[in-house]
């Protein structure tokens, strides 16, 4: 008797488990990475210094399948802005992945003064990785100073790490921030005499086949060509006249005017560098994104991957030959026909309607102060070579200290803390004193104290724009805002940085698969732009979002 019991509880556990197993295979073969509708691939666009104006200035010489095939298939949101300063590339790159600002992922420049170890650092550099591809310290890269996630992190997190994530872009911050601490791999461009494409220690050990192939293709190379324009200039009339007094222009050539012999220039201007600062630096930015997406195998199953790209030449022919110029326009001309061509390769390798784009920027930029001028605008230009020199001479007399100020850079002032305690000070009037005195310089418009910014809440204006840029334990002690479009820089070119609506402004499309055709004038911010992704994927935001999904504009 107790062994036919025995034998019925043996078989009942058998076919109970004989169940479970069928049970446990088709749960395997319906796996939400595997049976899920997500869009193959997510391909994130940043424009490097892309103003929204040149969607709608430039509109009527871009094809249908570039920027237009954005606007006429996707989403257009017209009212996107930037939600805090500096409007920088490190900080923009990282807001737009990361769906915060600076105030909570910690990049809160390009460049800026580390308290610590009181040194400049740069966002992306790090001494503990090496070089992948290049004997150059140029690839001591790695994104360890971003302290929170991006939404390709939590796809990557969501995925068992199967979906993959990949960087690219001719900046190494560009490439790093964007594709987060969990990617595969990021790649940026290194010019000079080398003219390759780099990485560091921090994803590989080499530089997988497919890099090294594209390395030794001489693309690069083929781009060391004649510039000159796309269609006929003469019908440029959205940009200023070729030759005037407001554009850089490359070493070695009196005027920057069409056409430019980039072979004969590039021996002046950093050999390969000189790529950087022309359209062609986007188009071989594509070609290497086209490389990565085909060598990568991205978009080729249903678990989603991410391919984060950056058009830096825009920045550069910005800073060179400012926002107004034939140069400009006909770099946006350009990229619109590289757009095209990377859909079309998308359209007939992921397929049409498995990917899903978004086309951001990671901050505007000011016309030329000194074409303003000429025009009546005020603007102008404001010289900080003395300003620590003048600073610590007042405080000097104020309190009695030596060389209170350690550091200004990013339009913040940074104290000695040791010194300060040391005299006996209270910081926030120390602090206040700096304000006061800062306020009474020519072209300062207002100036804010660190403690005001963190014991005050603000939600309006330029107050709110400077919290969320300032990051209490990386920020200096007093932050300082300009009038408007007057600029430390030279006299010639665009820069970006402020809070104003020309460094604020950006373009925010977003196309593909999952996203509904319309547009809106509401506001949106550029920290929305990971939680609308990550609300797309059905992924954990980033862990530090602050911004919102944007609900209208998914399908
Ligand atoms: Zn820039």
């Amino acid at each position: 008797m107790k062994n036919i019991f025995s034998l019925i509880v043996v078989l009942f556990i058998f076919s109970s488990c004989g169940a479970q197993n069928t049970t446990t295979d088709v749960k395997t073969e319906t796996s939400i990475l595997e049976s899920n509708d997500n869009p193959k691939l997510v391909v994130g666009i940043v424009v490097d210094q892309m103003r929204y104006d040149y969607l709608t200035r430039f509109e009527s010489k871009f094809g249908d399948g570039g920027f237009n095939r954005m606007i006429n298939e996707g989403f257009n949101c017209k009212n996107n802005h930037f939600n805090y300063v500096p409007t920088y590339t490190g900080p923009g790159h990282t807001s737009v992945y990361t769906g915060t600002t600076p105030k909570y992922h910690g990049i809160i420049g390009n460049n800026w003064y580390d308290k610590e170890i009181k040194e400049m650092v740069y966002c992306a550099a790090d001494d503990n990785v090496t070089s992948i591809g290049t004997e150059d310290k140029a690839g001591k890269m790695s994104p360890h100073r971003m302290q929170t996630t991006t939404f390709s992190d939590e796809n990557r997190l969501f995925t068992q790490m199967k979906g993959k994530t990949i960087g690219v872009a001719l900046k190494d911050r560009g490439a790093i921030l964007p594709a987060g601490h969990t990617a595969n791999a990021a790649y940026w461009f290194h010019g000079r005499d080398e003219g390759s494409w780099i990485s560091s220690s921090f994803y590989m050990n080499a530089l997988p086949q497919w890099v090294k192939d594209f390395n030794t293709s001489e693309k690069a190379e083929s781009y060391l060509k004649e510039w000159d324009t796309f269609y006929d200039i003469s019908t440029y009339t959205e940009s200023g006249v070729d030759e005037n007094t407001f554009e850089g222009g490359f070493k070695g050539k009196e005027k920057a005017t069409f056409p430019y012999d980039l072979k004969a220039l590039s021996k002046d201007n950093r050999g390969f560098d000189i790529l950087k600062a022309t359209p062609y630096g986007n188009s071989l930015t594509t070609d290497f994104a086209i490389a990565a997406i085909n060598g990568e195998d991205l978009g080729k199953d249903k678990i989603t991957d991410v391919l984060a790209v950056s058009y830096s030449a825009t920045d550069y022919v910005g800073h060179n030959f400012g926002v107004n110029s034939k140069e400009i326009e006909d770099t946006y001309i350009r990229l619109d026909k590289d757009l095209e061509r990377l859909f079309q390769y998308l359209d007939t390798t992921v397929g049409q309607g498995e990917y899903t784009v978004f086309l951001t920027a990671d901050h505007g930029a000011v016309d030329v102060p000194s074409y303003l001028n000429s025009v009546k605008v005020p603007a102008g230009y404001v010289d900080n070579k003395d300003r620590k020199v003048k600073l610590n001479a007042f405080l000097k007399e104020t309190y009695g200290g030596e060389d209170i100020v350690e550091n200004i850079s990013n339009d913040q002032i940074f104290l000695d803390r040791v010194k300060v305690k040391a005299l006996g000070l209270k910081l926030s009037d120390v602090q206040d004193a700096i304000a006061m005195e800062e306020l009474s310089y020519p072209n300062v418009s207002k100036v804010y104290t660190g403690t005001t910014m963190s014991t005050t809440s603000f939600s309006f204006g330029v107050e709110e724009l400077l919290q969320n840029g300032h990051n209490q334990k990386r920020s200096g002690d007093v932050l300082i805002v300009n009038d408007a479009a007057y600029i430390s820089y030279g006299k010639t070119g665009s820069t970006h940085g402020s809070a104003l609506n020309y460094d604020t402004h950006v373009p925010l499309l977003f196309f593909g698969k999952g996203i509904k055709h319309g547009q809106t004038f509401d506001k949106t911010v550029i920290p929305d732009i990971a939680p609308t992704i990550s609300a797309l994927l059905g992924v954990s935001f980033p862990n530090g979002a602050t911004g919102q999904p944007l609900g209208y504009v998914i399908d």
